[in-house]
């Protein structure tokens, strides 16, 4: 299935057919303030859906319980939770060395959403023919420390492909990572034909819109799975998780954060954090440091009253 603002491509069968979103679809879902918030989209790819055939063109009518979906804050001028895929198998950061230049800070922040969306992730590392100062090696370890399955690739010089593409096989994978850092040569290097690029052109023509944020689902036959592109991702803000729920989502802090001087330490610079103290002593690598304190300061804490139920009143409600 794949999505844009008015028409909702939905395959049955194997078939692909037009459909609308049904009214009544926006509003159950705004009511409901799912997953921490509203939603700007009731509906996105890899949703599953039950159709009405009663209209011309078809309707979608619900959208089914997901496994998962990967949201995060709709833009800077909209607090709303945008829902980019839903029920997907993994993610992976494709991640190049150089042209673009490998970013520890976008890397980190889709890591800590998929942790919160319990989406499997892997990070590959295109572009190694152009690694002169062997930093691929250094950030490989950074996060096969947090636990990571961390591939290396040269798509232009076919090298790591075979590994990549049994990474894909049998999975609904979303491939995320800046533009230019090579996602479309990957996946051409392993089923030459199928080029994201050209998808995204056509896309373009078909609903006759400029639209950069469009994804769809391609399905990869040379390893029987299917791939998410998601184009035009600049920034990922973390939607649906408070500043201490931040901590759960770096996995390489759990060894240490039960030495913290104080037992709810957000290690933010506390006085004796043992967190603090693994980054000087090099055990924590200093750039997911770094990330965490940035995501830290843009998330809000938990509220006061957590756990206490309000009279209606107070609660806002009429
Ligand atoms: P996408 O935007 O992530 O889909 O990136 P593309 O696949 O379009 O790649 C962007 C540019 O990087 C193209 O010019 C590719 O030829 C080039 N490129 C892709 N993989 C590699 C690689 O492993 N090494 C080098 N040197 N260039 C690559
Ligand atoms: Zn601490």
């Amino acid at each position: 299935m794949r999505v844009d603002a008015r028409i909702i491509h939905v395959e049955i069968d194997g078939e692909t057919i037009q459909c609308t979103p049904r009214g009544r679809l926006f509003k159950e879902e705004t009511e409901d303030k799912p997953e921490g918030g509203e939603m700007k989209n009731p509906i996105a790819v890899g949703d599953q859906v039950s159709v009405g055939h009663d209209g011309n063109p078809p309707g979608v009518e619900a959208v089914l319980p997901r496994r998962n979906a990967l949201v995060r804050v709709a833009s800077s001028h909209d607090p709303r939770g945008q829902v980019l895929c839903a029920n997907v198998d993994q993610l992976l950061v494709v991640g190049s060395l150089q042209e673009p230049r490998f970013s520890s800070n976008r890397t980190d922040r889709i890591l800590s959403a998929c942790h919160h969306a319990n989406i499997t992730t892997g990070l590959v590392l295109n572009k190694t023919d152009l690694d002169r100062d062997g930093s691929a090696e250094e950030i490989a370890a950074t996060y096969r420390a947090a636990g990571m399955e961390v591939l290396l690739t040269s798509a232009k010089e076919s090298s790591g492909l075979e590994a990549f593409a049994e990474l894909l096989r049998g999975k609904t994978t979303v491939l995320y990572g800046a533009s230019g850092g090579g996602k479309s040569t990957l996946i051409n290097g392993i089923q030459p034909g199928l080029d994201l690029k050209t998808a995204r052109i056509s896309a373009h023509w078909n609903t006759g819109r400029h639209t950069t944020s469009y994804s769809q689902l391609h399905r990869v036959e040379a390893v029987d799975g299917w791939v998410v592109d998601t184009p035009g991702i600049r920034t990922f803000r973390l939607f649906g998780l408070n500043n201490l729920q931040l901590r759960e989502t770096y996995p390489e802090f759990a060894a240490y954060a039960d030495q913290c001087h104080f037992p709810n330490c957000a290690h933010d610079h506390e006085p004796d954090c043992a967190i603090f103290d693994a980054v000087e002593a090099g055990k924590i690598a200093p750039t997911r440091y770094a990330s965490y304190v940035e995501i830290l300061d843009e998330l809000a804490p938990p509220p006061d009253d957590a756990g206490t139920v309000l009279p209606p009143e107070e609660a806002g409600f009429e």
